[in-house]
């Protein structure tokens, strides 16, 4: 399909990025070819969809800063509205804190306490899922706010770091497996 074939031609390997050892997955080619970017984007848009094309969420989240970058287009392919989970001391009003280990390093990510109105549905869109702490950590923001993560969806997973295994009983879509 043309979204697979996108990220196949367009997503390049960085090797020893941010640091030696580290071979990144960069999706600048593949954001600054716009029939790729636009496949992608309608790609992950089916996943907040029911077969009749009835969007099923009620809000997508992305996390910072490439996360923003797929999740606001497809909010607005849904009709629904966007909410931004931040790096820590980024957002303005109270918020929710949660710390949590990276692949590389440590981070702390945050989401305002009235992100949602109890009860919404949330897509979550990343780009790369690798070892799952930025995705469980989103998740866990959400469950604070009295929402729920019922899809957790990423252009690509890095099936070696079985990220998925930490994210418990939220279902995880991924357009490519690398
Ligand atoms: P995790 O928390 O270990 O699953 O790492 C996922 C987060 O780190 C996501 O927000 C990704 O954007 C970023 N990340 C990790 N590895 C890569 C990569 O190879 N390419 C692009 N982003 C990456």
């Amino acid at each position: 399909d043309r979204a697979v074939e996108a990220l196949t031609r367009l997503v390049r390997d960085i090797p020893d990025f941010p640091e030696p050892g580290i071979v990144f997955k960069d999706i600048a080619p593949l954001l600054a070819d716009g029939a790729g970017f636009a496949a992608v984007i309608s790609a992950l848009a089916d996943l907040g969809r029911d077969a009749d094309g009835r969007p099923v969420v009620d809000k997508v989240v992305g996390m910072e800063a490439r996360g923003f970058i797929l999740a606001a287009p497809v909010a607005v392919e849904l009709g629904v509205g966007f909410v931004p989970v931040r790096k820590a001391g980024k957002l303005p009003h109270e918020t929710h804190r949660v710390a949590y280990a990276l692949e590389y390093g440590e981070a702390v990510l945050e989401l305002h306490q009235d992100a949602f109105t109890p009860g919404e549905r949330v897509l979550v869109i990343d780009d790369v899922l690798a070892t799952g702490g930025t995705a469980r950590a989103t998740c866990e923001l959400i469950a604070r706010c009295g929402a729920r993560a019922v899809t957790f969806a990423v252009l690509m997973e890095l099936g070696f770091l079985s990220g998925r295994a930490v994210l418990g009983d939220v279902p995880v879509e991924v357009l490519a497996t690398v």
